[in-house]
């Protein structure tokens, strides 16, 4: 059952600060308030899902595609394809989820050796 009042969701209902790195219609992307890379986004899509498979399982196909077009927009506003990034999404307690908002990381900018 998603919970209305993790962090993720405040953010997106404006009750909550965050350094927003880009946003369109479906997504929002913006700074890891704790970063573990020199570059360390996490993104965000606007509907309520728990994490990577109730977003899969439930949204359409349209809304899966523009969160992961989002995605890769974001990898070309951060300037990080040419020497990389890694991309990582945590979900449950094994998964060591947090926040129970579906979200990924982008980590990048020098050598990424993090465990999120
Ligand atoms: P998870 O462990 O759930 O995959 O990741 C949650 C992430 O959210 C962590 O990296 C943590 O630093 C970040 N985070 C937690 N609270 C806030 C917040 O209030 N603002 C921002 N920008 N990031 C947060």
């Amino acid at each position: 059952m998603y919970d209305e009042k993790n962090i993720f969701a405040k953010i997106l209902r404006n009750e909550l600060p965050f350094d927003e790195v880009y946003q369109d219609e479906f997504s929002l992307f913006f700074n890891d308030i704790n970063p573990q890379a020199k570059i360390h986004v996490l993104g965000i899509p606007k509907v309520k899902r728990v994490d990577f498979s109730d977003f899969i399982k439930n949204e359409s196909n349209d809304n899966i595609i523009s969160f992961f077009k989002s995605v890769d927009n974001v990898l070309d506003l951060l300037k990080v394809k040419k020497d990389g990034y890694r991309i990582i999404t945590n979900s449950g307690k094994n998964g060591g989820q947090e926040v129970p908002h579906f979200h990924i990381h982008i980590l990048a900018g020098d050598k990424v050796n993090t465990v999120i």
